[in-house]
């Protein structure tokens, strides 16, 4: 077993009959973008940034940021790297002060890009940084717990300006950096059309659609099954979300937990994905599993698993693809 994923490190990902399916990997250290350029991932396709804001009581500074961000993209030697503005609320043990402490409903806060907007320069610090470590290679710029269409406008308008400025201030940044949004706000994918003319690139995170969309907590393992991707309407959200992004021709990826679990990766190809981003250390299970989908046959079991009424009808789909 060993041998064969070591074989396969160095082999394209394509399904069986042939369709190139791009592998990203999900990091948030320096250890995870080693592992993901040894792996050969396509590219990172979620960089978190808390890690830089945790743990610590001072803000990191531009030179920081810029530092860390021009490293990863180094780390990867010319694959694209998407970073992500910061993702930080009160859910998370934030120590230096910039999240609300005690709000009542955190996953419904101030968080992601609700808080780069709120904070007086916290996007600006952050972007100028990232824009300088664009020099350096490939570099997208995803924003987390986008909800509206001004979100994306604003952050857009603030990038072009502060890509200016650093031009005349005499750095060498990227003629283009991409733009995208997490979709993982239900708003974000019911509404996609309204901003997909707005945007680059898509991620869709699973992890905080399916928490919204059931308003089942993620973390809550009372819950049980009810958190879970295998609900009808998580799977038509996903379905409507990747097929507009595919008819438009913008890149969409899964960066949520699901595309990570190589069960779910056949239900991922049939409702049209064609990049998934996941935590190096599933990389090459579920690159594997890719290389044994028939995405010709996956495609056209899509309308059955569609068609599925509850978890059982879905589970029993899940479990009738492997090997096809
Ligand atoms: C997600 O919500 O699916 C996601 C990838 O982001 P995070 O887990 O950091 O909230
Ligand atoms: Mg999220």
């Amino acid at each position: 077993e060993l041998r064969e994923l070591n074989r396969m490190r160095s082999e394209p990902n394509r399904t069986r009959d042939g369709t190139e399916i791009e592998i990203y990997a999900n990091a948030e250290s320096r250890e995870d973008v080693a592992e993901a350029h040894a792996l050969g991932a396509t590219g990172i396709g979620l960089y978190r940034t808390e890690f830089l804001f945790l743990q610590r009581m001072e803000l990191p500074d531009e030179e920081e940021q810029f530092r860390a961000y021009r490293d990863v993209i180094l780390g990867m030697s010319g694959r694209p790297v998407t970073i992500r503005t910061l993702d930080l609320g009160a859910d998370k043990a934030d120590r230096t002060g910039l999240a609300l402490r005690d709000e009542p409903n955190p996953a419904l806060g101030l968080r992601g890009v609700r808080l780069s907007l709120a904070r007086t320069g916290l996007l600006e610090t952050q972007l100028r940084a990232m824009l300088r470590a664009s020099g350096y290679g490939p570099l997208r710029i995803l924003l987390p717990m986008i909800s509206s269409r001004e979100e994306v406008r604003t952050v857009r308008a603030e990038m072009m300006r502060i890509a200016r400025d650093l031009r005349s201030e005499g750095h060498e940044i990227a003629d283009f950096v991409a733009l995208g949004a997490m979709i993982e706000v239900p708003a974000a994918a019911i509404g996609l059309s309204s901003f997909i003319g707005g945007v680059d690139f898509l991620s869709i995170g699973t992890n905080d659609l399916i928490q919204y969309l059931l308003a089942a907590d993620r973390n809550n393992e009372a819950l049980g099954e009810l958190y879970t991707v295998m609900h009808p309407a998580v799977l038509r959200l996903l379905r409507d979300a990747i097929r507009l992004a595919n008819a438009r021709n913008v890149p969409i990826a899964v960066c949520g937990e699901v595309a990570g679990d190589a069960r779910f990766a056949p239900l991922l190809l049939a409702l049209g994905l064609e990049q998934f981003s996941l935590h190096p250390t599933s990389l090459l299970e579920v690159r594997r599993t890719i290389r044994n989908c028939d995405l010709d046959r996956l495609r056209a079991n899509a309308p059955a698993l569609m068609r599925a009424r509850d978890r059982n009808d879905i589970e029993r789909w899940v479990d009738a693809q492997i090997g096809h």
